[in-house]
C-alpha cells in the first residue's frame, strides 16, 4: 500500500522545511521528488507532541532530530496501522504529561510575556526558567543530546562498570549539594575536554576531560560545577535569554517543541556560553560540594588550568568556551583549599573503570 500525500519533513540537521511524500511500504518511506531523504522501520515511528490538527512523528533509538508532521488524516491513519509502536516510551509519557500542565504553564508564559514588554528579558527568564516543567526540559534535553552527539562527533560511552561508577559519583555530588531532581549522567567520546549540564537532568561529561583529569577530585569538581548550573537551572535560562519572545510565545501556543524550533533551541544551549555570574554560582556551588564531601576544591581549579595551558585541542569548543575562566574564578576556588578530611570520593579500582568507560 502507498500514501502520496503532501507532507512536511524536516531532517533535523536544519530548520528546514522540506515537502515530501510518505510511501508505506517494507517501511516509512520518505521522498523528495526522486530522491529518498529516510526510511523508518515501522516499529521505530513514535509520535511526538504537537499542536492541534497535526500529527508529528520522530524515530526512537536514534541520535537524529528528523521530524515529519502530517495533517492528512488518511495519512495519519495509515501510519496508526503500519506502526505498533507509536505511543512507545518516554517521549509520549511526556508528552501526556505536557498537555496536562499547559494550562497552568500558558499562564506563567503568558504574564512572562507580559513582563517582559516591563523589565526585560534577563528579568523574565530569571523567573521563567525554574517553572518550565519537566516534560518540557525533558523534551530539549533530548534533543540537546542528540545535538550535542551529532556536533562534536560523539558516541556514548557504554561500559557498564564505567557507567555504574559515574551514577554513584554524580549521586554523591547531587546529595551533598542537596540536588534531588532525577540527573542522567553520560560519557561521550570525543576529542575535546568539556562538560554540560542540559535541561532534563542531561549531564555529559567528554571522555577528553576524563583523559585530562589526573584525580578523582579534579573531574569531580567539574561534575559539580556543573551540577551547579543544573541546579541553578541556568541552561534553561540562558535558552530563554537567547530565544527570547519567539520561545515564549511558542510555549504559550503550546508548540514549542516544534520541528524548526526544537533544533534552534538545542544548537543554542549546546553552542552559548555562560555568564560570569552564571559561573560565579556554579564554583559556589561546587565549592560548597566538595567542602561538605571533606574534599579540597583547589584540583577543580588545577584542572581548569591545565586546559587552558599546552592544550592540543581548539579551545572554542572546550569547557573554557562555554564556562570563561578568569583570574578571579581561579583565585576564589585557590582561596576555598581545605585539607582533606573526607574519604576520597572514588576508590582506584573505580576509578580506573570510570577513566576506561569508552575502552569497549
Ligand atoms: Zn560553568
Amino acid at each position: 500500500m502507498s500514501q502520496q500525500t503532501e507532507v512536511d519533513f524536516f531532517d533535523g540537521r536544519d530548520n528546514q522545511r522540506h515537502a515530501v511524500v510518505v510511501r508505506m511500504l517494507d517501511a516509512m518511506v520518505i521522498q523528495e521528488g526522486e530522491g529518498t531523504l529516510a526510511r523508518w522501520p515501522f516499529a521505530y515511528v513514535r509520535l511526538l507532541p504537537s499542536a492541534h490538527g497535526m500529527a508529528r512523528y520522530g524515530l526512537a533509538d536514534s541520535d537524529s532530530l528528523a521530524r515529519l508532521e502530517v495533517t492528512d488524516e488518511m495519512l495519519i491513519a495509515a501510519i496508526k496501522m503500519h506502526c505498533p509502536h507509536l505511543g512507545r516510551g518516554e517521549g509520549a509519557v511526556a508528552s501526556r504529561r505536557l498537555t496536562l500542565r499547559i494550562v497552568g504553564w500558558s499562564l506563567v508564559a503568558a504574564a512572562s510575556a507580559l513582563g517582559l514588554v516591563l523589565y526585560g528579558l534577563p528579568v523574565v527568564a530569571d523567573i521563567v526558567a525554574p517553572h518550565v516543567p519537566q516534560a518540557v526540559q525533558y523534551e530539549i534535553g533530548e534533543a540537546s543530546a542528540k545535538q550535542l552527539k551529532l556536533v562534536f562527533h560523539a558516541t556514548t560511552c557504554r561500559d557498564a562498570h564505567g557507567q555504574a561508577v559515574l551514577d554513584r559519583l554524580v549521586a554523591k555530588l547531587a546529595t551533598a549539594g542537596g540536588l534531588t531532581r532525577h540527573l542522567r549522567p553520560r560519557v561521550i567520546k570525543t576529542t575535546i575536554p568539556n562538560a554540560m549540564a542540559l535541561p532534563g537532568g542531561r549531564v555529559f561529561v567528554f571522555s577528553k576531560l576524563l583523559d585530562e583529569a589526573q584525580t578523582p577530585d579534579e573531574l569531580s569538581g567539574v561534575i559539580a560545577h556543573e551540577l551547579g548550573h543544573e541546579a541553578h537551572d541556568d541552561s534553561m535560562r540562558r535558552l530563554i535569554e537567547s530565544s527570547g519572545t519567539g520561545f515564549l510565545l511558542g510555549m504559550v501556543f503550546g508548540d514549542f517543541t516544534g520541528s524548526a524550533g526544537i533544533v534552534l533551541a538545542a544548537n543554542t544551549l549546546i553552542t552559548a556560553s555562560y555568564s560570569r555570574q552564571a559561573e560565579k554560582g556554579a564554583d559556589d556551588f561546587a565549592i560548597h560540594v566538595m567542602t561538605r564531601l571533606g574534599r579540597s576544591p583547589k584540583p577543580f581549579g588545577a584542572l581548569l588550568e591545565r586546559i587552558t595551558k599546552g592544550h592540543d585541542f581548539p579551545l572554542a569548543m572546550s569547557l573554557l568556551a562555554d564556562h570563561p575562566l578568569t583570574e578571579d574564578r581561579l583565585a576564589d576556588i585557590a582561596a576555598h583549599d581545605v585539607p582533606d578530611t573526607g574519604p576520597p570520593l572514588l576508590s582506584t579500582a573505580d576509578w580506573v573503570a570510570l577513566q576506561t568507560i569508552c575502552a569497549n
